[in-house]
């Protein structure tokens, strides 16, 4: 296939989102990355270095041919994170690499409203200016994770009530200048993991599976995409209309089987302690045989909804992430044999690998931080809104 010409901004894109989801690579190696000749790399690579976003340390390279430049992301970028928990709201700034340099959480009270959850986003945004303020810190970019967001709940978020548009006005007050994006918390969390867990086991699109409060997915794709990150509803797909009850208002959701709260309800311990351990539970809390078998089942309807989805939209590779991570072999396994049972041709067939990856809930604004840094680095660390120039 005829390659298609990159504008600059789409080059330097390559070339940063390379740099984040690797941590720092050599020259040659880059260059072959984004694919470029080192003579075109090293022009680029001059402009963002006069811009302070990569930096270059001389290092001998593991390779013949060595020494040459180690290039990295600048650790000077100061980036913001606003997460938004079912418990808090974390703000924090931090640089490219994932180093916090600040953090605060702000509690939110226990029955939330639009109005109380404005009054939380505004204390942190407060916090937020004091601190950048009194350290005469610029921020390059503001990213705000908040889950269930979605196109249609700009105003009626069914998970957390918030209403976007109104704290988009705030940040417009506070931080006119700063580049600001809000994202869903599940493709906030699939930024994370892309750009910080070591040895991520996909390179190409794929999907990525969060099982945590929620359940929710993302679609993977070229970072240097528009719609590179699309979050995918997955766990609102019904199993049964008499189903148990599911916070989005249905019946029978398979987040509704899956999620944290609902196998609180199937271990008989209070949610509030359950979603305290996060994902630990599977080695805290003793399952009696009944309660695997049920485990199991559910945890196959969870791969039925998956492979429901890889129907709709083929892709070759799963990411899973959450409390089934943590579960043994034989229990995982319920996940596998229900993406058997309905992607069509099997998981085989289909050549869809499967990688469970650690879970990343607790760790907020981490996964903000990390979809900040995506923002910046997908942009080409250009203007929010510079025109194209190829
Ligand atoms: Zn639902």
């Amino acid at each position: 296939m005829p390659e298609q010409p990159r504008s600059r901004r789409q080059t330097r894109a390559a070339i940063l989102t390379h740099l984040l989801q690797s941590g720092g690579s050599f020259r040659p190696p880059l260059a072959k990355a984004v694919r470029l000749s080192e003579a075109s790399l090293s022009r680029i690579l001059f402009d963002l270095k006069a811009e302070s976003l990569i930096e270059e340390v001389r290092r001998p390279a593991p390779y013949v041919g060595g020494p040459t430049g180690l290039v990295s992301l600048d650790g000077s970028v100061a980036l913001a994170a606003f997460e938004l928990t079912a418990q808090h709201l974390s703000v924090g700034v931090g640089g490219l690499s994932g180093e916090l340099r600040y953090t605060e959480r702000v509690p939110l009270p226990k029955k939330p409203t639009t109005e109380t959850v404005g009054g939380v986003f505004r204390e942190a945004m407060a916090l937020l200016r004091d601190w950048t303020r009194r350290r005469r810190i610029t921020l390059s970019q503001i990213g705000v994770s908040i889950p269930g967001l979605g196109r249609l709940s700009i105003s009626a978020n069914p998970i957390i009530p918030c209403d976007v548009g109104r704290i988009n006005g705030m940040f417009a007050e506070m931080f006119a200048d700063v580049p600001l994006e809000f994202t869903n918390s599940v493709v906030a969390h699939a930024t994370f993991h892309r750009c910080r867990t070591e040895n991520y086991p996909f390179n190409d699109a794929h999907l990525f599976v969060l099982v945590s409060q929620g359940v929710a997915g993302t679609w993977m794709d070229d970072p240097t995409e528009t719609d590179a990150l699309q979050p995918v509803e997955l766990g609102h797909m019904v199993f049964g209309p008499d189903g148990p009850r599911c916070r989005c208002g249905h019946h029978g959701c398979v987040e509704a089987y899956t999620s944290l709260p609902a196998v609180a309800g199937l271990l008989g311990v209070a949610e509030t302690e359950l979603l305290q351990l996060g994902s630990d539970w599977v080695s805290t809390i003793p399952m009696s045989s009944r309660v695997r078998q049920e485990l199991r089942r559910r945890l196959f309807r969870l791969g039925l909804a998956i492979g429901n989805t890889l129907n709709v939209k083929p892709c070759g590779g799963v990411a899973i992430s959450g409390w089934p991570s943590m579960l043994a072999e034989d229990d995982r396994n319920a996940v596998v044999e229900g993406i058997d049972a309905c992607l069509l041709g099997g998981r085989k067939l289909a050549q869809v690998s499967l990688a469970f990856v650690p879970p990343s809930t607790g760790n907020d604004p981490q996964a903000a931080l990390a979809f900040a840094a995506f923002c910046l680095a997908s942009r080409g660390g250009m203007p929010a809104t510079s025109t194209e120039a190829a």
